[in-house]
């Protein structure tokens, strides 16, 4: 089967390729010439791991193509994903459908054989029926059908998450959709995989509230970490010790702080945001998001007392810029709040990421890069870890301590311990949900 996929971002590009291993050929197109022309080269503009192995054995088994013109991308293809962008929209919190619409418009023009038209994109509840009209409109006498097919990859996992997905989802209108969907994922029905074939309002749906789900979860418990300071608990036995029950699960049960990254601080406000259109609150989810905000806050006054109530003359090193470990991905990242706290207060910043320093220098103006810890640690008078990669995990203490001038730790993943860091000479540490010391 052919394929055109509209978007080589994250999900666009993982997609693209994923589908190409699969066996179908498949064509990305992205209106932006930067991206086509390195994919062209055979580099991948993004980091996720294994990404660009899997992009070079598709494009050498002449199956996977890249290109700027979707009316090459669209012949004879029998689906086009949509995988454009859906950011908040200035003001209101809503998705901005701009990206989708022009997508759906310009496939209007370039189709001229049946085509299930699949957004991939996560979007309102509603949007897919008016790409459907968006479509008629432009082309009256195309012959198609929209199809919603939400993607729940993890940027860091993607490659894992999209063959072994615990399940995909596809809302349609009718068989015939259903039976290209179904043949475009076939290749998965090998392994035992549950596929919820349902309508377009249900499929858009079932992405919002799983990410408000999940991002109520990582929100709740913060919030319960923020008690545990408070009351001498330790949040790691709490979340070890509510995660053994079955109901709950132990996944995104980590405190940290706060929720970043590409999809949950978006996708929380544009469901809030459907809530009032529809006056039904989301009541829950508008906490969340509040919630998220409170926790951001209360990491710079962490870091605060740690500095001594100013940040004014400190020099403070910045592990992790990231919004998780395994991506370049800055969108809506903690540092995004917490950094220029630190600088806008007078710090001098020196900051490392494995692979966040090129967003970071357009995104956190006024930051030092150096290329590892513990130059980042040399003379600081506190080390943050922001991001908790595998680089930063298995650091010698000692030696980062010895080289700093105050030996101040704030720990904001729950990497270490207060134990490892009294043993490692460390003169004050203080993690999320746990006691610390000075
Ligand atoms: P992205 O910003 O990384 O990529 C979007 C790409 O689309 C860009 O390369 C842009 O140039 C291109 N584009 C926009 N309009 C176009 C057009 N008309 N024609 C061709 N190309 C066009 O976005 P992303 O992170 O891949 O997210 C895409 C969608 O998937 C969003 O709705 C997002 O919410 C959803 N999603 C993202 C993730 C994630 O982890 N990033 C996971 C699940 C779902």
């Amino acid at each position: 089967m052919k394929i055109a996929m509209i978007g080589t971002g994250y999900v666009g590009l993982v997609s693209g390729v994923c589908f190409s291993d699969f066996g179908h050929e498949v064509v990305c197109v992205d209106k932006d010439p930067k991206k086509i022309e390195m994919l062209e080269r055979g580099e991948v503009p993004i980091y996720e791991p294994g990404l660009d192995t899997l992009m070079a054995k598709n494009v050498e088994a002449g199956r996977l193509s890249f290109t700027l013109d979707l009316h090459e991308a669209i012949d004879g293809a029998q689906a086009v994903f949509i995988a454009v962008g859906t950011p908040t929209r200035r003001g209101d919190g809503h998705a901005d459908l701009t990206y989708v619409m022009a997508a759906a418009e310009e496939i209007a023009k370039a189709a001229s054989d049946y085509v299930v038209v699949v957004t991939k994109s996560t979007v309102p509840v509603g949007t897919n029926r008016q790409v459907k009209q968006t479509i008629s409109k432009a082309n009256p006498d195309l012959e198609f059908d929209v199809a919603s097919n939400p993607e729940f990859l993890r940027e860091g996992a993607a490659i894992d998450d999209f063959m072994k997905p615990d399940r995909v989802v596809v809302g349609v209108q009718n068989d015939r959709a259903a039976e290209v969907m179904a043949e475009i994922y076939r290749p998965l029905y090998l392994r035992e995989f549950p596929i919820v074939t349902t309508d377009l309002e249900s499929a858009e749906m079932i992405k919002y509230a799983a990410n408000a789900f999940l991002a109520t979860k990582i929100t709740f418990i913060n919030e319960i970490a923020a008690l545990c300071e408070k009351v001498g608990a330790d949040v790691k036995s709490v979340s070890k010790g509510m995660g053994m029950d079955g109901r709950i699960g132990n996944k995104f049960l980590h405190a940290g702080p706060g929720y970043g990254g590409s999809c949950f601080p978006k996708d929380t406000k544009a469901l809030a945001r459907i809530g009032q259109e529809y006056a039904s609150p989301m009541q829950i989810t508008e906490a969340v998001i509040k919630v998220n905000e409170e926790v951001k806050r209360r990491m710079i006054d962490k870091l605060l007392d740690l500095c001594g109530g100013s940040f004014n003359g400190k020099t403070v090193a910045v592990l992790g810029v990231t919004f998780k470990p395994n991506t370049d991905d800055m969108r809506d990242a903690p540092s995004l709040t917490i950094v220029p706290a630190l600088v806008g207060g007078g710090a001098k910043v020196r900051a490392v990421d494995p692979q966040g320093q090129h967003e970071g220098e357009a995104l956190l103006p006024g930051v030092n890069w150096v290329d590892d810890p513990y130059k980042a640690s040399q003379n600081a008078d506190l080390l943050v870890i922001l991001t908790e990669w595998n680089e930063f995990r298995a650091l010698d203490l000692s030696k980062i301590a010895g080289k700093m001038a105050t030996a101040h730790m704030a720990d904001l993943r729950n990497v270490y311990s207060p134990k490892d860091a009294k043993r490692a000479g460390f003169a004050a540490y203080e993690s999320i949900g746990r006691e610390g010391f000075t």
